[in-house]
């Protein structure tokens, strides 16, 4: 699937608009070992716990339509980021194509954490004029004794990378629900601020 959208550069924004405004193209970006992976089969419905069919697109590229405030949304989900056999061009594939993106970082790993920040830089870097949605992710909230990364700093960084900030469990799927909905407001905050 996202072969297609890369063999032909210039049709992204063409499939973008085809898709129409509530089709969005969400990348999962951070360090490997994170749990972006994890979190992506909980969107894909691995574990059931979002009712409503996915569809997979690809190896890493999964789609799925979720109501969030009574408005149907279209999420499709890029897990592509540590797909090493693929080359280099697709970080830079996933810089370019994301609508909105998700940084995660383990909790549990400060070194992941500090990861994150230089993504939100990389990004910044790449879409420069662009206000593009992003949610930082504290993933593996369950593993409580391991932390290395207080719920303060996690914050604090989202307020310094001027996003927003939750904390989630693939393990137990706590807030994972909550952050693919977040993502689909912060998306539609700024298509809202537009028209206005
Ligand atoms: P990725 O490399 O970012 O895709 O990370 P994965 O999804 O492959 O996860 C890496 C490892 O962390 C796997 O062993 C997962 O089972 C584990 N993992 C992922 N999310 C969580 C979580 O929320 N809590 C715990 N305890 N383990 C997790
Ligand atoms: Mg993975």
């Amino acid at each position: 699937y996202y072969r297609r959208s890369w063999s032909s550069e210039s049709s992204d924004s063409v499939i973008s608009s085809e898709f129409g405004s509530n089709c969005y193209r969400v990348v999962l970006i951070g360090e490997h070992g994170v749990g972006k992976s994890s979190l992506a089969n909980i969107f894909a419905g691995v574990h059931e716990s979002i009712d409503s069919d996915c569809e997979v697109l690809g190896e890493d590229t999964y789609e799925r339509t979720l109501m969030v405030d009574g408005e149907s949304a279209t999420i499709i989900l890029l897990d592509m980021w540590d797909n090493k056999r693929e080359g280099e061009w697709i970080r830079d594939h996933c810089m370019q194509v994301g609508d909105a993106y998700l940084i995660v970082y383990s909790i549990t790993d400060r070194a992941s954490f500090e990861k994150a920040s230089e993504l939100r830089i990389q990004l910044r870097r790449a879409r420069q004029k662009e206000d593009i949605p992003i949610i930082l992710v504290g993933n593996k909230s369950d593993l409580v004794r391991c932390r290395e990364v207080s719920v303060a700093e996690g914050r604090a960084c989202a307020v310094v990378f001027d996003c927003k900030f939750i904390e989630t469990s693939a393990a137990v799927q706590h807030n994972v629900k909550e952050l693919f909905e977040g993502i689909v407001r912060q998306v539609r905050l700024r298509r809202d601020s537009k028209e206005k």
